[in-house]
């Protein structure tokens, strides 16, 4: 999946598992919410769906890192006025960071491997487990393949503004 759907995904899981599951603050609910992003990436993964028509158009790669930098600058300004709660710091904040950091570990070795051009073992193993969670059903309509992206990445902004403002 895009990152766009990773990191909003894993922003809102945060948020939710502060409102629904810890509620309170403590050390180890981060640890917690990681490891709840990191399950949610997993099973994002696994609906099918393409990246490949955004990340390469037509086929070239050289279009890859400013295609993914933009994205990203993007989704972290759609994410801070969404979800960021008052300027301070506070534990709601910390949970959708974590959960947003936790979203996007699974692909960060993946990426390591491609710009260092690295080959470490451990991290290829780590990478395999990504893979192993993919689906390997590659949507050929670019409609389909990105339509559920988009709404996931939408839907999980709604929750953010919700959370924030205290509707929920
Ligand atoms: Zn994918
Ligand atoms: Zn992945």
């Amino acid at each position: 999946m895009i990152a766009s759907t990773h990191l909003t995904v894993g922003a809102a899981v945060g948020v939710l598992s502060y409102r629904y599951v810890l509620k309170t603050d403590s050390i180890w609910g981060i640890g917690w919410v990681v490891a709840a992003g990191i399950v949610s990436h997993f099973l994002l993964d696994m609906i099918p769906h393409s990246e490949e028509e955004l990340y390469r158009p037509s086929g070239a790669e050289q279009w890859m890192p400013i295609i993914l930098s933009l994205e990203l600058g993007l989704t972290f300004l759609a994410i801070y006025f969404c979800g960021a709660k008052s300027w301070s710091a506070n534990y709601q904040n910390t949970c959708l960071m974590a959960g947003m950091m936790g979203g996007a570990l699974p692909d960060m070795p993946h990426v390591v491997i491609n710009t260092l051009k690295v080959n470490w073992q451990w991290l290829q193993t780590i990478d395999q487990v990504n893979v192993f969670f993919h689906t390997s059903a590659h949507v050929n309509s670019l409609w389909w393949g990105f339509t559920p992206q988009v709404l996931i990445t939408a839907l999980s902004l709604t929750v953010l503004c919700f959370f924030k403002i205290g509707l929920i």
